[in-house]
């Protein structure tokens, strides 16, 4: 068998092998340990198993990978992953992912992959309507994640309010362009100012609120002064979901203020955007309609694989200013077609086909389908909350999204306490939760991310960090 051609038969052995291993993992996740020992010398050994030299038989070569997998990996599609936004893949995302595979469609020109590039500019086009856009104004683009769709982000807001940008850069501007945020707003913000000549001391931390969003007094108070320093307010970033707590800025107030001080307003809804597809959870997104760009995820609360993202703009011609370049070798139709390639408005140049995911998993559930999961979640949000409630633990959010924080407020004041119950509910494999200072505090934190977690894993997880707090007890 020589590289890389395998038989027609080959082949389909190789699927069959893989698609029985991966469905009895889809299936029977729940079985799993959440979380894996974390013995990094038996994982590398088991990497370096193999050192390429001998050709090894396919089925054998698909059962290392998938079987290491089931072994070393936090299981975040399990019911009981009570985690950070990565949820259990939707089954359309994941036929999709192969489907995409083998046809490889090349994101860069439009005239390459005109079905998978019409797919996602009426993804871009329905979801920037949904979230309230004038329809006649909208252009995005899908990016490998939220990170990449913030930097992209600072970069039209760049393009947009300093002139000449794009050919000149930062070279010659004598007042700082500075970015505003939140201090529970997420971090690629100040990735994102630290990769476009900004610099991360470019960004201006604005202290929150008991609710953990952004304070607008001390947001006014910070532009003022720094206009008074003669320095240039350029982005402010409202986090609509915040990852740590789930909170939400004061989207109409901070929106007026970017219009007052001629802002760029960037919305950072990777998480909280899926909440304008439900209607209980919508009216939280007020003020949304007015941003000049929303970051939002797909891969998180929309239940897609990995690397799917949406940076959904307001101005039609920012990207194209932003991104434009051209190159001898790139297909021309875009100029006599009225199309755009999608190179010429993002950071990637080959880029994979990305909204065909989101687009099967419309096709299949509808925004209907979306809406019901959504409001399953938010559900076993509210439940948790009474379950830990009932218990005698207090919730430390606010959030009406389902990421619940809290902690005992007997132990509130001692520090071993968090870690001792996080070690204990991690250590039996049986859940997976993380921690979180809240106002410098650490807290515990649970988020349904998972749409086949039901009432009864929420009680089960209750009833084991009762079970680690008595224990605790005890040793105390
Ligand atoms: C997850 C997250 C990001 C980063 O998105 P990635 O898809 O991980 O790159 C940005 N902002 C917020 C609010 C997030 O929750």
């Amino acid at each position: 068998m020589a590289a890389p051609f395998l038989s027609a038969s080959a082949r389909k052995a190789l699927l069959d092998q893989a698609l029985e291993l991966l469905l009895d993992y889809y299936e029977n996740t729940h079985e799993y340990r959440v979380t894996p020992v974390l013995d990094k010398v038996a994982i590398r050994d088991s990497v370096r198993e193999f050192d390429f030299e001998v050709m090894l038989d396919p089925i054998q070569s698909i059962n290392q990978v998938i079987n290491s997998l089931k072994k070393y990996s936090v299981h975040t599609p399990h019911p009981k992953y009570f985690g950070l936004f990565n949820p259990r893949s939707n089954f359309p995302s994941i036929v999709s992912d192969l489907i995409t595979a083998v046809f490889n469609p090349q994101l860069a020109a439009w005239s390459h992959s005109p079905f998978a590039n019409e797919v996602e500019s009426y993804l871009i086009q329905a979801l920037g309507e949904k979230f309230g856009f004038d329809p006649a104004k909208i252009d995005g683009v899908f990016s490998g994640g939220g990170a990449e769709a913030n930097q992209t982000a600072v970069l039209c807001a760049l393009n947009h309010l300093v002139p000449d940008y794009a050919s000149k850069g930062l070279f010659g501007q004598e007042k700082r362009p500075l970015i505003y945020c939140s201090s529970e707003s997420h971090h690629s913000i100040h990735k994102a100012a630290m990769t476009s000549g900004l610099g991360n001391s470019a960004v201006r931390i604005i202290p929150v609120t008991d609710r953990l969003e952004m304070d607008l007094t001390r947001l006014k108070q910070q532009l003022e002064r720094d206009i008074a320093d003669g320095q240039k307010p350029l982005m402010v970033v409202a986090t609509a979901g915040t990852t740590g707590v789930g909170a939400i800025d004061n989207l109409v107030a901070i929106g007026k203020m970017a219009k007052q001080f001629e802002l760029w307003f960037h919305v950072d809804a990777a998480y909280g955007g899926a909440a304008v597809l439900y209607p209980e959870l919508k009216p939280y997104l007020g003020g949304i309609s007015e941003a000049d760009s929303i970051t939002f995820d797909a891969h998180k609360w929309l239940s897609v694989t990995m690397g799917t993202s949406l940076f959904i703009c307001s101005h039609p011609d920012i990207l194209a200013k932003t991104f434009r370049i051209t190159a001898d070798y790139m297909p021309k139709e875009a100029k006599d077609m009225d199309i755009v390639d999608p190179f010429s408005h993002s950071i990637q140049w080959s880029r994979r086909a990305l909204g065909i995911k989101l687009y099967l998993s419309l096709l299949m559930f509808g925004w209907k389908g979306y809406e019901e999961m959504i409001g399953h979640q938010t559900a076993m949000g509210h439940s948790l909350r009474s379950e830990l409630d009932a218990s005698g633990w207090s919730i430390q959010n606010s959030s009406p999204f389902p990421v619940v924080c809290f902690t005992d407020p007997i132990h509130a004041k001692d520090l071993a306490f968090v870690p001792a119950i996080i070690q204990s509910v991690l250590g039996s494999g049986r859940s997976w939760i993380s921690s979180y200072p809240i106002h410098g505090i650490p807290v515990m934190r649970a988020c349904i991310t998972n749409f086949e977690t039901e009432e009864r894993h929420v009680k089960e997880l209750v009833e084991e960090l009762n079970d680690a707090r008595n224990e605790y007890k005890k040793i105390r």
